[in-house]
């Protein structure tokens, strides 16, 4: 059974996911050609650290990072390294942080600088689905309705739903109970409930929905090299309308001003 929160917990989670938002909006600024994907992380773990917050992921089943940085053909669970951003890219920066106990998690994939279009349909196709995932946390429906919307909007657009990889549960733990696939059957799964909170983060592909695990024994990648994007918010369930604990304001702010 999932656990469900008070509402001070929910406003615990909300300040831990707006922290999570605050240091992507800061990354924003600084995503381009020529930083590492190193040089990210250093900044985010100082960022959060300036916070009062802690990295959530760094050292995480081992983990060794605050960020999971996926370029282009890695879906998700990347390493920052030396790898220097160019022109083109796509990059997938997933964040998670503990303050006062509870976690943040939140993901938004960005472009390095001038992107094929047919790329940047990914990715705001993947934004989309996310959003329509999001329209269907509400009290009464189940996990079933989040996955359908989800799958739905991707596969209307010619792309297809990474099924390796799901959403969870989020609480004083990284990764709690349910799971929250994004593909599946309306009407099917767990009972969504007030209090549960969850991270939507549907991970979407160009090309074949397969994927591999690479040799770093983490960095998730497409089977057939083309790219994946990938977008998380966490999300407390609530009647009629759900309430977004993540934002991508702050990121917004910094994409529209250029
Ligand atoms: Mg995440
Ligand atoms: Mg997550």
């Amino acid at each position: 059974m999932s656990y469900l929160k008070s509402e001070e917990e929910v406003e615990l989670l909300r300040a831990s996911n707006n922290l999570v938002s605050m240091t992507l909006g800061m990354l924003a600024a600084e995503i381009r050609p020529g930083i590492t994907t190193l040089g990210l992380d250093r900044l985010a773990e100082a960022f959060i650290r300036d916070h009062g917050a802690i990295p959530g992921f760094k050292g995480y089943n081992g983990f060794p990072a605050t960020l999971c940085t996926s370029v282009n053909e890695a879906v998700v669970h990347g390493i920052p390294s030396g790898y220097i951003l160019k022109e083109g890219d796509i990059i997938s920066v997933d964040c998670g942080v503990i303050l006062n106990g509870y976690y943040g998690d939140t993901a938004f994939t960005f472009a390095v600088g001038e992107i094929d279009p047919k790329v940047r349909r990914l990715l705001d196709v993947t934004r989309e689905s996310l959003e329509a995932g999001v329209r269907m946390a509400v009290s009464g429906n189940r996990i079933g309705d989040i996955s359908h919307a989800v799958q739905t909007v991707a596969e209307a657009a010619g792309f297809t739903v990474v099924r390796e990889l799901v959403g969870h549960g989020l609480g004083k733990k990284l990764h709690e109970s349910p799971e929250v696939p994004n593909y599946g059957r309306r009407g099917s799964g767990p009972k969504l409930e007030r209090g549960m909170v969850i991270c939507i983060e549907p991970m979407i592909n160009m090309g074949r929905r397969d994927t591999i695990q690479s040799g770093d024994g983490w960095t998730v990648k497409t089977g057939d090299g083309k790219p994946s994007a990938h977008f998380e918010y966490a999300v407390a369930v609530d009647k009629g309308k759900a309430d977004v604990l993540s934002t991508f304001e702050y990121i917004d702010r910094v994409l529209n001003k250029t």
